[in-house]
């Protein structure tokens, strides 16, 4: 037990040195300082009957990229006289038993909008509020605080990127603190602390995975990232939707998305080193398809999902079409597994589930395939793989982009669909990406990797690859799915208009 003017940390996300305002609280003028992360099993531990490696909440991907961060922060903290301490359990517990053990006088956690850390933060504030501890938890993992922005519109989210943006204004700048060290940790008491574990330690195999992820968590990775990304002056000319979906040996994009979702990287920092870059250039893209863009639009979906009730589904959610989604689990796993006959389609998902990570344009491919486009499955169901597998994985952005890419909220040209065939092609006639992701076509002659069906038996023997066979057929014929697709989209549409004109929201309710 430590007596004098403890902090106790919680690290959740934000798992940062730089840009961290509940660091900077819980270190001043502290005697001790417990930084602390909850290792939570449901979240970590294997899951037996999962399609992919990992726990029933994450892919083993992710899971490694978070062990990089923490390995990291640990890191970074013992450089500073600190080190992280890590304990395991119900994330809410065991922060209390530590507040009951250390008997700190100071609590502090970045504030969090999900509704998983809403929940579990509540619990925790109020026992440390009852047991006279003084509570900080400051907006840092987004540039503004979504409270903020949903009171100047009146109660409610903006629900459109341009009003959002009138509302924003400019972010708060991020903070300059440097640490030459930090408030030594206490005494532990009897807490049961360990180091950060390995995926070995968690219960996984060496097999499990044949191949992981090319990038590396952590604070230090973040900021290489960053410094290599903004060194590049493509930074001033960035614009979203001209970018290489199917490049992946150097991305078309700056892949910090996994590093923002950990907050292993502030966005107020990444979003001032884009204004440095401008300064320097004598003209830039601009909003919404520029760097500070695509910033922006993370800050809108956070503000969104966390101003409208069950965001995540479709019933009970006001911003999002009520559609009769078909419930087929065959295409579904088709979709999942790679296996759609859809070269294109199946060399993303392959991305997926061996990298996490995947360019914007192809999470569009892929989302509009398995919805609008042409199997018609409901968006959750593929949101629940997108949530496993990536590792930016993040609640809000998912679900948004989710309803967006299915028509449900937000954007609504429904009779425009992603050609599974051609889209692709006008990036990489060649089909390298096809060839990379999935080798069995690496033989396929050009004029057939997008459609390998349509090659003659002789060219499929001598590529190696029997269609039917080695590779699937395609699970649906796009021409006529699509032309399906359109027409219930119409039809969902109309019924959609009809209910919000004739019927009351509490008569609509009962009919979800
Ligand atoms: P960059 O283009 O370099 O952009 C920089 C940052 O801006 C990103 O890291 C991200 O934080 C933000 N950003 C970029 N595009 C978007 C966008 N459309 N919406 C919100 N923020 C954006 N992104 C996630 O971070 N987590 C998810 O779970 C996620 N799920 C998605 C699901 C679908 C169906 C789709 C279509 C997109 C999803 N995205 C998600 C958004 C986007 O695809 C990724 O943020 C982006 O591809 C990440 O790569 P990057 O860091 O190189 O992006």
């Amino acid at each position: 037990m430590s007596s004098g003017s403890g902090s106790l940390l919680w690290f959740r996300k934000g798992l940062r040195i730089h840009d961290n305002p509940a660091l900077e609280v819980a270190s001043r003028g502290a005697s001790h300082l417990y930084p602390v992360f909850v290792i939570d099993p449901h979240f970590m531990e294997p899951d037996p009957n999962s399609s992919a490696p990992g726990s029933s909440r994450a892919g083993l991907n992710r899971i490694k990229f978070l062990l990089e961060c923490l390995v990291d922060l640990d890191l970074n903290l013992k450089n500073l006289g600190s080190r992280l301490l890590i304990l395991k359990g119900d994330p809410a517990e065991v922060v209390i038993r530590c507040l009951k053990e250390l008997h700190v006088k100071k609590l502090c956690f970045e504030y969090d909008t999900e509704p998983y850390y809403q929940a579990l933060d509540v619990k925790v504030k109020n026992f440390a509020l009852a047991a006279g501890i003084e509570v900080f938890s400051p907006v840092s993992h987004t540039l503004f605080n979504p409270t903020d922005i949903i009171e100047k519109n009146g109660g409610k989210p903006p629900l459109s990127y341009q009003s959002f943006v009138k509302l924003a204004g400019e972010p708060p700048s991020s903070l300059s603190t440097v640490y030459s060290s930090l408030p030594p940790v206490g005494n532990l008491g009897s807490c049961d602390i360990s180091e950060v574990p390995t995926i070995r330690d968690l219960g996984y195999g060496d097999a499990e995975q044949d191949e992981f992820s090319p990038f590396k968590g952590g604070e230090s990775e973040a900021l290489k990232r960053l410094d290599e990304c903004m060194k590049d002056k493509w930074v001033a000319n960035f614009e979203k939707p001209k970018g290489n979906p199917s490049a992946f040996l150097k991305p078309a994009t700056t892949v910090l998305s996994p590093y923002l979702k950990f907050g292993c990287l502030s966005p107020r920092y990444f979003y001032q080193s884009i204004q440095d870059v401008y300064k320097s250039m004598p003209k830039h893209t601009l909003p919404p398809v520029s760097l500070i863009g695509q910033l922006l639009w993370r800050e809108f979906f956070y503000t969104a999902a966390f101003g409208t009730p069950n965001f995540d589904r479709m019933k009970g959610n006001r911003i999002c079409k009520q559609i009769p989604w078909k419930d087929d689990d065959k295409l579904l796993e088709a979709w999942r597994e790679a296996r759609t006959g859809f070269p294109w389609i199946d060399a993303i998902m392959v991305q997926l589930r061996k990298w996490g990570w995947m360019h914007h344009l192809a999470r569009h491919s892929v989302a509009c395939f398995l919805t609008r486009g042409d199997l018609f499955v409901h968006w959750e169901k593929g949101r629940d793989v997108f949530e496993r597998l990536l590792i930016d994985s993040d609640w809000a952005i998912n679900n948004g982009n989710w309803m967006w890419l299915s028509c449900s909220s937000f954007f609504y040209q429904y009779n425009r669909i992603y050609s599974p065939t051609t889209f692709g092609k006008k990036y990489d006639p060649n089909g390298d990406y096809i060839r990379h992701f999935l080798p069995v076509l690496k033989d396929m002659p050009r004029e057939y990797i997008y459609e390998p069906w349509t090659a003659p038996k002789s060219i499929q023997t001598k590529a190696n690859c029997i269609i039917g066979k080695d590779y699937p057929m395609p699970v649906v014929s796009h021409d006529s799915a699509s032309k399906e697709c359109r027409r219930k989209m119409g039809e969902a549409y109309a019924l959609n208009k009809e209910l919000n004109g004739l019927v009351s929201e509490d008569d609509l309710k009962n009919l979800r």
